[in-house]
């Protein structure tokens, strides 16, 4: 494959900009396909997180046409959102859904899977152990932020097929790479490399223009989970959140957490304490991108804790 991270923005059909315009569903846009690859398709999310505006789809999702139908890779946040996405994928593709794939453990990614019955849920083994422990949890949640009636008839649907290495397999008539991580955005982590396209669907792992959330990161496990994605010289990346189509997603995401560290153990190296290295925090690099003002100082935050440890006993001096 080459090695190469060229993307061009002509690739993007765009196909799948008429939508943006077309029937609304319960007061959301429809979900829009955006072609990146001979049968991939992005399915763009909207917002610095899930809420009542963009009815809980923030995370981007991926659809590939196989052999057998369609793989949908994070189906969505919700029932309904499934559904308008079900509508979706068959008027534009005339496929119907025969395998989904969950990335990871974040509601807003997976708990649209029952809109697609009897349609097996892939994902690793953390990943469904995860969602077993927590899953009532995070859909309660989940209803909070987006609100009862765009939830209704959502229901947790786990894993049937687990991932318990990473491991090359033909799902739905296509050969897919998915690349297992103990804990990097999340415990568990998945991403997805279509072997035909050199397509990447990164899921947590990677974002664009949009500050990822480490509010259950491991900071060494995600930085080492990049340089893995990086080393498998990807043709494209889809990112789980921000930008669909943008030339280097695993970059953008390698800097934004190089800067935190190299923030971190400045203030470390200096002696300074966590309350006041928050106030020297400010990154203008990042100011634009989405979720800065909701997550910046807490990912500071996250980043000190993991760093402190190393400081204290030496591993980062
Ligand atoms: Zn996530």
């Amino acid at each position: 494959m080459p090695r190469t991270t060229t993307f061009s923005l002509t690739r993007i059909a765009v196909a799948g900009i008429a939508l943006i315009a077309s029937a609304a569903w319960g007061g959301c846009p429809e979900p829009t396909l955006l072609s990146v690859a001979e049968g991939v398709y992005g399915i763009p999310g909207r917002g610095a997180a899930p809420d009542r505006a963009n009815c809980g789809r923030s995370a981007n999702g991926l659809a590939l046409v196989g052999a057998e139908g369609v793989i949908l890779v994070d189906p969505g946040p919700s029932h309904r959102e499934g559904v308008a996405l079900k509508r979706v994928l068959e008027r534009r593709l005339q496929r119907t859904v025969v395998a989904q794939i969950d990335t990871h453990a974040h509601p807003e990614n997976v708990m649209a899977a029952g809109a697609f019955p009897r349609v097996p849920v892939i994902a690793s083994d953390l990943t469904a152990a995860l969602m077993g422990e927590r899953c009532v949890r995070c859909l309660a949640r989940l209803r909070k932020q987006v609100g009862e009636d765009a939830m209704r008839g959502t229901d947790i649907v786990l894993p049937a097929r687990t991932v318990p290495q990473s491991d090359t397999r033909v799902i739905g008539g296509r050969s897919l790479r998915l690349l297992r991580f103990e804990h990097a955005h999340v415990r568990g982590d998945l991403a997805v490399l279509d072997t035909a396209t050199g397509t990447l669907f990164a899921g947590g792992l990677a974002v664009s223009g949009f500050v990822p959330d480490m509010g259950e990161a491991s900071f060494a496990g995600w930085r080492s989970a990049l340089a893995d994605l990086i080393a498998l010289g990807p043709r494209q990346t889809v990112p789980g959140h921000g930008r669909v189509g943008a030339a280097d997603p695993l970059a953008e995401t390698r800097a934004y957490l190089d800067d935190l560290a190299a923030f971190v153990r400045r203030e470390l190296r200096a002696g300074a304490d966590l309350a006041s290295a928050l106030e020297r925090a400010d990154m203008p690099a990042y100011r634009a991108w989405t979720g800065y003002r909701e997550r910046h100082l807490l990912n500071v935050q996250r980043v000190w804790q993991e760093l402190e440890t190393d400081f204290v006993f030496g591993a980062a001096n």
